[in-house]
C-alpha cells in the first residue's frame, strides 16, 4: 500500500512527492481572513481545502503545527497601497472602535468555521499583536538595501530586489510586463516605482489604527504580517504555505520577496493554492451583486437560493470538486451535493447494522487502496468521494444480502469509512448534522395526527385550519390511502 503523498507545488508548477523538512514535524501556514465582513463561499473553500490538508497530514501521522492568521490591520481598500484601511472604513461607517469590528467579525468567522467542521488551527495569530516582529523585519530589509524610507513610510524596492533575485518567481510574471501594465505614478507618490509596495505606512491624522516606529507613527503593510508571523511560529524555513489563488499575486509574491530580502532565504518549500468559486458561471464579487454569505446559505435567505443548505452540504459540495479546479455554484449542484451526502450518511448508518458472514464477495482491499490513492494524489477529493459512493452501492448490496462480507473485511470497511468520511473529509455524522431535521419530522408527525383526530371527530373546521395554516407556511399535505405525506414547497 502506497504512503507516498504527492502535492502540487505552485512554485515548481508540478506535483511533487511531499518530503517534510524536519519529519515527523510539519509546518503549515495559510492566510486567514481580513475581518471586516462576513465569510462567504470563497472563505469556506479556502478554509476547507487547508482543513482537509491538515487532516490528511495528521492521518499520515505527521505532527502538524497549523498557523492561520487573522488580518486585523493594514489591508487597504485598494491593494495598490491607496485608500482607507478596510477595517477602519467599516468602523467609521458604523461608529465603532476598529477592534470592535475585528472582534465581531472574527467571532462570526470562527462560528462559521465551527459550523463547517473546520478544525481550529494550532495558532491563530493576529497582525495587530505582531507589530514588533513586523518592524524587526522591516529593519532587516532596510539594512539589506531592499527598501527605502520616504516621508515616514517605508517601501520595498522591487527593481533593486529583482537585480539580485527573481521577483515573479511564484506567479511566473515578468517585471518588464508588470511595469508596462502598472499605471504610472502621479507625481504625488513617494514611491520610486509603481511596483514598490509598502512595508510601513505613515498614518494620516484621521487614521485610527497606529503604532509608533522609527519611521513614523503608522501601521504595517498588508503583505508583511504573513512573512513575520509564519517565520515566528514555524521557523525560517517551513513546509507548506497555502492560500486562495487570488492571493498568489501580489500577496504571496511579495511575501517571498520580503523573506528573501530580510532573512536571506525563501521560507516556504511547497506553495499550494485553491482555485476560485464562480456563481452560475460568473466571477463572484460584491460589485456583481452575486455575493452569497455562508449564513445566507444556512438560512436560505438570498434571492439566488432556492432553499437553505446545511453546513455539511456546503462542505460536501466544496469537496466534490478538486481544490485546483474552479467550482461553480448553482442550486442544482448544491441539491445534488445534498443527495450525495444523504446517500453517504445513510450508508454510514447501514454499515453499523450489517452482520458478517463466513465469506466475502466484496473486494474491500481494492476499495481501501483506491480511496487511499485518491487522497494521496494531491488530495483528490473528487476521486475519493467517487470511490466512497461506489462503495455505498456495495454497502447497500450487503444490506440486502446480494453481497456478503466476512468479519475481518467488515471491520476494515467500517474503519475505512470512519477514517475517510469523518476524520479526513471532516463530514459530521448524520445525527449531529440532522438534529433539526429530526425535530421537524417529529413535529410534522404530531401535527398530522392531530389533524387526523380532528377529522375522525368530524371537526372539519380544525382539520381544514391545520391544512391551511401549513399551506401558508409553505408545507403541502398529501393524503393517500396509507396515510398523509408532507412536503415543503
Ligand atoms: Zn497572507
Amino acid at each position: 500500500m502506497t504512503s507516498e503523498f504527492y502535492i502540487y507545488n505552485t512554485l515548481s508548477r508540478k506535483k511533487e512527492k511531499f518530503e517534510p523538512l524536519n519529519p515527523p514535524f510539519v509546518g503549515l501556514y495559510s492566510c486567514g481572513p481580513t475581518v471586516y465582513g462576513d465569510a462567504h463561499l470563497g472563505h469556506a473553500r479556502q478554509a476547507i481545502t487547508f482543513d482537509v490538508l491538515y487532516r490528511t497530514l495528521m492521518f499520515l501521522k505527521y505532527k502538524v503545527r497549523y498557523v492561520r492568521n487573522i488580518t486585523d490591520v493594514g489591508h487597504l481598500v485598494d491593494d495598490a497601497d491607496e485608500g482607507e484601511d478596510k477595517i477602519q472604513k467599516k468602523a467609521r461607517l458604523d461608529s465603532l472602535e476598529p477592534m470592535e469590528v475585528v472582534q465581531y467579525f472574527m467571532n462570526r468567522y470562527q462560528d462559521n468555521m465551527k459550523d463547517l467542521n473546520v478544525l481550529p488551527p494550532s495558532i491563530e495569530p493576529r497582525a495587530s499583536g505582531h507589530i514588533i516582529e513586523q518592524q524587526e523585519l522591516i529593519k532587516k530589509i532596510l539594512d539589506a538595501g531592499y527598501a527605502y524610507e520616504a516621508g515616514g513610510s517605508v517601501y520595498f524596492d522591487v527593481e533593486r530586489y529583482n537585480k539580485d533575485h527573481h521577483y515573479g518567481i511564484l506567479s511566473g510574471r515578468k517585471i518588464e510586463d508588470l511595469v508596462s501594465n502598472t499605471r504610472t505614478l502621479d507625481g504625488q507618490s513617494e514611491k520610486r516605482n509603481p511596483l514598490d509596495f509598502s512595508l510601513w505606512k505613515k498614518a494620516d491624522p484621521s487614521h485610527l489604527m497606529r503604532w509608533s516606529s522609527p519611521w513614523s507613527e503608522g501601521y504595517p503593510g498588508w503583505h508583511l504580517e504573513c512573512s513575520a508571523m509564519s517565520t515566528k511560529y514555524l521557523g525560517m524555513q517551513f513546509d507548506i504555505h497555502g492560500g486562495g489563488l487570488d492571493l498568489l499575486f501580489p500577496h504571496h509574491e511579495c511575501e517571498i520577496a520580503q523573506n528573501v530580502a530580510g532573512y536571506g532565504l525563501p521560507s516556504v518549500k511547497y506553495w499550494m493554492h485553491n482555485n476560485m468559486i464562480t456563481i452560475n458561471g460568473q466571477k463572484m464579487g460584491r460589485s456583481l451583486n452575486n455575493f452569497i454569505l455562508l449564513d445566507q446559505f444556512f438560512s436560505g435567505e438570498h434571492k439566488l437560493l432556492e432553499q437553505a443548505y446545511s453546513p455539511m452540504t456546503i462542505r460536501f459540495f466544496i469537496l466534490q470538486a478538486h481544490y485546483r479546479s474552479t467550482l461553480d455554484f448553482s442550486n442544482e449542484a448544491l441539491k445534488g451535493a445534498e443527495k450525495g451526502l444523504g446517500r453517504l450518511m445513510d450508508a454510514m448508518t447501514q454499515l453499523e447494522k450489517i452482520s458478517a458472514g463466513a465469506t466475502s464477495t466484496m473486494d474491500v482491499e481494492a476499495l481501501v487502496n483506491h480511496c487511499r490513492e485518491a487522497l494521496l494524489d494531491d488530495i483528490h477529493t473528487t476521486k475519493l468521494i467517487g470511490h466512497l459512493l461506489t462503495g455505498v452501492t456495495q454497502i447497500n448490496n450487503l444490506a440486502v444480502g446480494s453481497l456478503s462480507i466476512n468479519k475481518e473485511d467488515l471491520e476494515k470497511l467500517r474503519a475505512l469509512y470512519k477514517e475517510m468520511v469523518y476524520q479526513v473529509l471532516g463530514l459530521l455524522p448524520a445525527e449531529e448534522n440532522s438534529g433539526n431535521t429530526q425535530i421537524t419530522d417529529n413535529l410534522m408527525e404530531m401535527i398530522i395526527s392531530l389533524r387526523n383526530e380532528a377529522k375522525e371527530g368530524k371537526d372539519y373546521k380544525t382539520a381544514d385550519r391545520i391544512r391551511n395554516e401549513l399551506t401558508r407556511l409553505g408545507i403541502t399535505l398529501k393524503d393517500h390511502k396509507e396515510g398523509t405525506d408532507w412536503e415543503v414547497n
